[in-house]
């Protein structure tokens, strides 16, 4: 396993308020995998990836990267981390490469920074043939498409060898077929040189681009997408994919919200062993509460289900 994270939370303090961006969030990600990560804005997607980066710290739980356990690090190991075992790619290639340089200039620069000046210009040019820019490599930023560049910034991300690459929505920026060039070249990188890639993304038909698509809801893991093998296997047989809930250690998951608003499901529910399964029912209501009827009587325009309670009062009935 190259990355096991155990618990994660992260709570952002603004003015005195506490935003919980991570609450306990496990993941496991196997060494060469190609993975992506879904899920709405201000999920926590960028705070995993700041976390997994070394750019910030978890506020708890625990957090192992290549054996190396993060949140026990010094500030100095953390900053030797970043810049050794991580590549980033951000979605503005401009916060990737720098503009006046051309591509080979920008892919040797990260080991000029490392001290890794020999043969860096060789090597440089070896990972710009690996993303398919070979013909491109004395162009100025400002020559190629916004797709090349990002092509540019996952070279530079590579450029001192991290096994780790992370990539924040890399192609929120391209069109589809200049996305699905780009993960056609992670998944070469992933082939050639066995780096293991999390990639956050938007696209809704990522999980054809990679081997297993994790969605996250509010700070927690809530479903993992993956390939249905037997299907897969048949020549033939387009590739079927089945999104399955994540439990955690403690029996919790997550049930997608559109499915407890078409049942009506709030507050409590029901649970049934059926054959073969579980079965979440919703709670027909019972007389009202003591603090129902007071919420009734608070509040003067009632609709929907305030409304019923209200009609199903004793004594204000007609
Ligand atoms: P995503 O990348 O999935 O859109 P983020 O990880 O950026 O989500 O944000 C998760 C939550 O944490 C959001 O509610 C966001 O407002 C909050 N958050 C993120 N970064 C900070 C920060 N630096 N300070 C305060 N709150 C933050
Ligand atoms: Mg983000």
């Amino acid at each position: 396993m190259l990355i096991v994270c155990d618990g994660l939370v992260k709570i952002y303090k603004v003015a005195g308020l506490e935003q919980v961006a991570l609450r306990e969030l496990n993941l496991n990600i196997e060494r060469g995998e190609l993975m992506a990560i879904v899920g709405a804005s201000g999920s926590g997607k960028t705070t995993l990836m700041n976390i997994l980066g070394g750019l910030d710290r978890p506020s708890a739980g625990r957090v192992v990267v290549d054996g190396q356990e993060l949140l026990r690090m010094s500030d100095s190991q953390l900053n030797r981390y970043r810049r050794e075992r991580v590549g980033f790619i951000w979605q503005q290639s401009a916060r990737n490469l720098i503009p006046y340089l051309n591509a080979i200039d920008n892919v040797t620069l990260p080991m000029t920074v490392a001290g890794r000046t020999h043969r860096s210009r060789q090597r440089a040019a070896e990972l710009l043939e690996r993303v398919g820019l070979g013909q491109r490599m004395h162009h100025r930023l400002s020559e190629l498409s916004g797709g090349e560049q990002q092509r540019v910034a996952i070279a530079v991300g590579l450029a001192n060898h991290p096994p780790l690459l992370l990539a924040d929505e890399p192609t929120g920026e391209v069109d589809t077929a200049t996305a699905a060039l780009i993960y056609e070249t992670f998944r070469t990188l992933r082939r050639e040189m066995g780096v293991t890639i999390i990639v956050v993304s938007h696209d809704p038909g990522v999980a054809r681009q990679v081997d297993r698509v994790v969605a996250i809801r509010d700070g927690m893991l809530a479903s993992e997408t993956v390939r249905q093998a037997e299907a897969s296997q048949q020549p033939g047989v387009t590739e079927a994919f089945e999104e399955l809930v994540v439990l955690d250690k403690n029996g919790r998951l997550h049930i997608p919200p559109e499915y407890l608003e078409e049942l009506q499901i709030r507050g409590r529910a029901r649970l049934e062993v059926v054959e073969g399964g579980i079965l979440i029912r919703k709670v027909e209501e019972a007389a009202p509460s003591a603090r129902q009827v007071a919420e009734v009587e608070n509040t003067s325009q009632s609709r929907g289900p305030l409304r019923d309670l209200w009609g199903r009062l004793p004594g204000k009935r007609g």
